[in-house]
């Protein structure tokens, strides 16, 4: 069977959060479980694309409403990626530097919807006119929620409408909002179909997505069943359309994120050496951002957004480190300006015990899990949330909200679990949550045997991937049947 990823991202090409790690790991995992599968991007003018070569294997041109626009299908030059690879050039759209936002004003790109409207008719031209056709297009998010209906909607595309489509949402608070008007811009469809494009009267991409993919995927079981109750306006629509979503918990990439083999810390560790690995990596940690190793080292990894809770952070930490002022805080993490220039300032006021990394790096954020102690993640909501996962495979005590994904992997020391969990979202809540951690720490004969037994559990891809591999299987077999 061939499965066809079409995203954003796909770390290490490009990364902005969870959503690229998925896709950089999934479909390692189901191309070992025999799904020949392979991922579309578009073709960003990010360092990754500068580095690796491409080789041309369609190139055409299409058109976007009134705009003709062209473009290329490239394939990464000996399957870097250990699978099969392709970025989508469309000169005009996709040659700058930033993802989604731009880097120079710090604001959305203003034709969002155009890049990635053009992104995504680019993969169907593409699609049309290979022989070879793809069993299942796999969607990811609003950026490529148009397809399924394009593909059953669109004129142009209904030679692709017996191709099952699944869209999995990463995140319900992005759906690719636009105004009405933005609809003439898609291939042509007859108007009385407009309804697939919209929600609570407006149009909306990742609404779409869901009423007309075949099925509909979440990062997490809990996520799924919080969608229909709180999904920023979708809850109805989700509710509507559970008989075919289901949530399927996100693994991680044990050939990215493993601490015996990990080339971005300073000390690669195993179960049985986690004591002298952690050590040792805080000692580098600590040392990098003028910290004192040998006091207790709480830390933040995330987007600065009120999703990830992160503006509870500033009173927490302050909180947190006047009561006991023998901890030590780090935040790596960008975002919302005022939280930024808020951990700027409390540079200053908590010299010593607290510092930050305001911007995006990969491999400090290994260095972050290999030497911390505690990862803490307030988070309003999470889909899946990959950063306790990666925190407990480091030996690193994920301090937690019990929300989504967070829910359904970080049980509580106090249930035979390996985290701390807290329920309401408050700063009494989570500082009560620190101080049962700090608690842990300060025991280090069980705070280690806990390391090691986190360290053991399996949040591997393996089980996940097999959940795909069954969906996509059953979704094959239906249009046997049709
Ligand atoms: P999100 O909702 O942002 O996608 P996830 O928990 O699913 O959250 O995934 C976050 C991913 O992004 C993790 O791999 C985490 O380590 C990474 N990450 C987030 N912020 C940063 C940053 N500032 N620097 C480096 N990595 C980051």
């Amino acid at each position: 069977m061939n499965v066809l990823q079409v995203s954003a991202e796909c770390y290490p090409a490009v990364k902005k959060g969870g959503l690229g790690d998925v896709v950089g790991s999934l479909p390692k995992y189901l191309n070992k479980l025999g799904i020949n599968t392979s991922v579309v991007v578009p073709k960003y003018d990010l360092p990754w694309f500068q580095d690796h070569e491409f080789e041309d294997i369609y190139e055409s041109s299409a058109n976007m409403g009134p705009e003709r626009f062209y473009f290329k299908i490239e394939r990464a030059k000996a399957d870097p990626l250990t699978f099969p690879f392709y970025a989508v050039d469309i000169q005009g759209r996709f040659d700058r530097p930033g993802v989604y936002i731009d880097p120079i004003t710090g604001f959305p790109y203003w034709d969002e919807f155009e890049r990635f409207l053009s992104f995504q008719i680019a993969v169907l031209e593409w699609v049309l006119h290979n022989d070879a056709k793809p069993d299942v297009i796999h969607c990811h998010d609003h950026h490529t929620g148009m397809i399924p209906f394009m593909m059953t909607k669109s004129f142009r595309y209904g030679d692709l409408e017996s191709i099952p489509t699944v869209i999995t949402v990463h995140n319900a608070e992005y759906q690719g909002t636009h105004s009405a008007r933005k609809a003439h811009l898609l291939p042509e469809f007859d108007w009385n179909d407009y309804g697939m494009l919209d929600w609570n009267s407006q149009f909306n991409c990742l609404a779409s997505a869901i009423k007309t993919a075949w099925r509909v995927t979440t990062v997490s079981p809990s996520y799924m069943e919080e969608l229909k109750f709180s999904s920023s306006g979708l809850e109805e629509l989700f509710r509507k359309e559970s008989g075919k979503s289901q949530g399927i918990l996100n693994g991680i990439d044990s050939s990215v994120w493993d601490p015996s083999t990990d080339s971005f810390i300073a000390k690669n560790y195993k179960v049985d050496s986690v004591e002298e690995g952690k050590r040792e990596n805080k000692k580098v940690l600590c040392e990098s951002f003028g910290l004192n190793p040998e006091l207790p080292t709480f830390a933040f990894i995330g987007r600065l957004a009120r999703e990830k809770g992160a503006d509870l952070l500033p009173d927490l930490i302050s909180d947190f480190i006047h009561e006991k002022e023998e901890v030590n805080f780090v935040v790596l993490g960008s975002g919302d300006s005022e939280l930024e220039r808020l951990f700027t300032n409390m540079k200053d006021r908590h010299t010593g015990f607290f510092n930050t990394h305001l911007g995006y790096n990969e491999k400090l954020s290994h260095q972050i899990y290999a030497g911390a102690d505690c990862m803490v993640m307030p988070s309003r909501v999470e889909p899946c949330g990959l950063n306790q996962m990666y925190a407990m495979k480091y030996g690193t005590m994920p301090v937690v909200r019990a929300v989504g994904g967070l829910k359904d992997t970080v049980i509580d020391v106090d249930k035979g679990g390996t985290g701390i969990q807290f329920k309401d979202f408050n700063l009494l809540d989570s500082m009560h949550a620190l101080r049962r951690a700090l608690e842990r720490y300060r025991d280090p004969k069980t705070f280690n045997e806990t390391r090691k037994r986190m360290m053991r559990l399996n949040f591997s891809w393996k089980n996940s991937a097999k959940e795909y591999r069954k969906l996509y299987q059953q979704l094959t077999k239906t249009k046997g049947q049709m």
